[in-house]
């Protein structure tokens, strides 16, 4: 009996010494059984050659013909380019590395077989470094698909495959622990190997589209993993001792006074289960959703007086200084009234009053801690953490949540956990996603918005806009002026930024025209903002730094320059900062041409709608689930072959098999996330 897979070192394959066992543990990849879950991510099909008359750009040959030409070509960039002939057409062979000796092979090489991307290039149809080798030495076409594994890293796909040939050996001679209630007709181990290899009567358009049964069955068992290790953690919080305050009390009835309005039924409701969660004696996690302007700083707000009320801190995060500061200052304004008194703590805040501020937090004397990042340092020490509240949630890594929840956590207690953003999730998803955490939604804006219209201009127009803002100016309207670039460097941004302002400003000779951007000095930057606040400012030139927390009801006419370039949910955030007020808000999206099919239908979205769940779901359609939930930059959520906008049809029989396997096989589930899950950690969005 060769044992359990699972339980086998991959050093035990042929060929695995120590440095290539190194690269592998770097993917993940340290048993048997890791090396089949490492799964191919898609297939290329060499098992025909294909005439290349019939090549398209974008898909991969195997092509096979006469190297008719083959001289080093000088554009751009020094190259070597061939040209490989049958009696259909001709294609370029392109090498940007290649020695002297390879130039000489392929010239005299008569009849080659060569498997690569066709694209457009300068001299017609080409491939860019093809594999390819000479006839002569009679090589056998691929029988079945050829495998292509995520990047793996050091490791060559060729070399990977024959420790997947071995490991699939390895499972012949044995099998993997089925864990899932059995419904499908193929076991798990036939599903692998068919993934791993195809045989050659595969259904191919079936497998490439990731609709193949044994496809389906793994992402079946991939996300209910998924799933399984968000509720394991969950199940990990609930064992500690959260602080548990009582009923709110005169204070928190007070604060409502101080905000000048009336909550929303929709506040309201998400206040009482945030009031009900924190008098719980497990620590809870709440996401807070709500469209952007639905109002969520309130019940941040409310949250941290009934904490306040019962003796214990609270520590509020924000994604940029900006936003952070915009809290800060409402915060305060809200809860000195009551003798409430908070802190600010940003990487801005240095020297002597950062050690203040410092000291201030670990006596006490803060009871609302407001800030960036710089919360979770190592010097920042609470007195006693009761809550912890993040803004913005979908904005940071989930080290960075994991940090500032850790820094209240003493022995077996925990803080209460608020995290809130304004990234509408489809329920579908969210159920999934979140399977962790309970789940509020601010279903209803403030009375009295007005719908922000919006147009879609190219910016050949610029002139007429600017006569426009010409006209709002002296109609005493507040303008926004959006600067972005491509690049994602925020030196060019600010930059481009102050270029349009001195455009503006010359064009524009009666306006009174401020400018904000990331790199100004916050004093600055806060100064330009209180001046747009109080109206000594028409027009705000600005980067994507504005994208969150920026409130100047007054504003109601936003531009945004190149906004083909920027993603639905950041445009639907940057317009949300207009149609505050009770005027009519109006807001241009311009884009620079030629603007791309997909590039059109995403603006025409922003057009019809100003409705954050609508266009979540259609941006959902059109890019598919990673972008939307910013889960790029976070590492989470990375499937290695469920894709949630695909299978988005499984996941409420995933979720059932999920609290299955939770209840009635408690025993399986860790064997289960071990298996797809090489870093549940991270997964755990706390
Ligand atoms: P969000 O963070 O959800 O985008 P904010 O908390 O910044 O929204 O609130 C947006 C604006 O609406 C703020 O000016 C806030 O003072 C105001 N506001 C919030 N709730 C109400 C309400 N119930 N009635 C009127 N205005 C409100
Ligand atoms: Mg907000």
């Amino acid at each position: 009996m060769p044992g359990d897979l699972a339980k086998i070192d991959v050093t035990s394959l042929k060929g695995v010494g120590p440095a290539l066992s190194k690269k592998l543990a770097k993917l993940g990849i340290e048993t048997v059984q890791d090396v089949l879950f490492h799964l191919p991510f898609r297939y290329e099909d060499r098992t025909q050659i294909t005439p290349i008359g019939a090549s398209r750009p974008g898909e991969s040959y195997v092509l096979q013909g006469e190297i008719v030409a083959c001289e080093v070509a000088y554009g751009r960039r020094r190259s070597l380019l061939a040209y490989l002939q049958d009696n259909t057409g001709k294609v370029g062979l392109r090498f940007y590395h290649f020695s002297k000796a390879q130039q000489k092979n392929l010239k005299t090489a008569g009849a080659i077989r060569c498997f690569g991307e066709v694209r457009a290039g300068a001299s017609g149809l080409e491939i860019y470094h093809p594999e390819y080798s000479q006839l002569s030495s009679a090589v056998d076409m691929e029988e079945s698909l050829t495998p292509v594994y995520p990047a793996t890293e050091g490791v060559s796909q060729s070399r990977y495959r024959v420790l997947v040939t071995q490991a699939l050996d390895r499972l012949a001679q044995t099998s993997i622990e089925e864990l899932l209630p059995d419904r499908w007709d193929t076991s798990l181990a036939q599903a692998i190997t068919y993934l791993h290899h195809p045989p050659p009567d595969t259904d191919v358009a079936l497998l490439m589209e990731g609709k193949h049964p044994a496809q389906t069955r793994l992402a079946f068992e991939e996300l209910t993993a998924h799933q399984v290790s968000l509720r394991i953690v969950r199940e990990q919080i609930q064992k500690l001792q959260a602080p548990v305050l009582d009923s709110p009390s005169k204070r928190y009835a007070a604060v409502k006074q101080s905000f000048g309005f009336t909550l929303t039924g929709a506040q309201q409701r998400v206040a009482d289960e945030v009031a009900v969660d924190l008098m719980k004696s497990q620590p809870s996690l709440r996401l807070i959703q709500g469209d952007v302007g639905s109002g969520k700083t309130v019940i941040a707000a409310l949250a941290s007086v009934h904490s306040f009320e019962n003796n214990f801190q609270t520590a509020l995060m924000a994604p940029t200084e900006l936003l952070a500061e915009q809290h800060f200052i409402n915060m305060s304004n809200w809860l000195a009234p009551l003798g409430i008194k908070t802190a600010w703590l940003s990487g801005r805040v240095t020297g002597k009053k950062r050690i203040e501020e410092l000291a201030r937090i670990l006596a006490g004397d803060a009871a609302v801690i407001i800030g960036t990042h710089a919360l979770f340092q190592k010097d920042v020490e609470f007195r006693n953490l009761g809550l912890v509240i993040v803004d913005e949630q979908h904005r940071f890594g989930v080290n960075q949540r994991l940090a500032l929840r850790a820094k209240g956590s003493a022995g077996n207690t925990s803080p209460h956990q608020l995290v809130m953003t304004a990234t509408p999730i489809p329920r579908t998803l969210s159920m999934s996603i979140y399977a962790d955490m309970d789940v509020s939604v601010i279903d209803e804006l403030p009375p009295g918005r007005t719908p922000v219209t919006t147009t879609v201009m190219s910016d050949e127009k610029r002139d007429s806009v600017i006569s426009r803002i010409a006209e709002a100016c002296t109609e005493g309207r507040q303008i926004y002026w959006v600067c972005t670039l491509i690049e994602e460097s925020e030196v060019l941004q600010c930059q481009a930024a102050e270029v349009t302002e001195k455009e503006l400003a010359k064009l524009l000779p009666d306006a009174r025209i401020g400018l904000v951007h990331g790199r100004m000095a916050p004093a600055l930057k806060t100064d330009v903002m209180n001046q747009f606040k109080s109206k000594q400012l028409d027009l705000l030139v600005a980067t994507t730094v504005i994208e969150v927390g920026v409130d100047v009801p007054n504003a109601s006419l936003m531009v945004i320059e190149n906004s083909e370039r920027l993603g639905l949910a950041q445009l639907h955030q940057l317009r949300g900062r207009i149609g505050r007020g009770t005027t009519d808000s109006h807001c241009v999206l311009l884009y620079r041409k030629p603007l791309g099919n997909l590039s059109k239908e995403r603006l025409e979205v922003m057009r019809q709608s100003n409705d954050g769940f609508f266009i979540a779901e259609r941006d959902l359609e059109i890019r598919g689930p990673g972008e939307l939930l910013g889960t790029r930059q976070s590492g989470a959520m990375q499937f290695r072959i469920a894709d949630l906008m695909r299978d988005q049809e499984m996941l409420p029989m995933v979720r059932e098999a999920s609290l299955t396997m939770m209840s009635e096989h408690r025993d399986k589930a860790s064997i289960l996330v071990n298996r797809w899950i090489k870093d549940p950690e991270k997964l755990g969005r706390v």
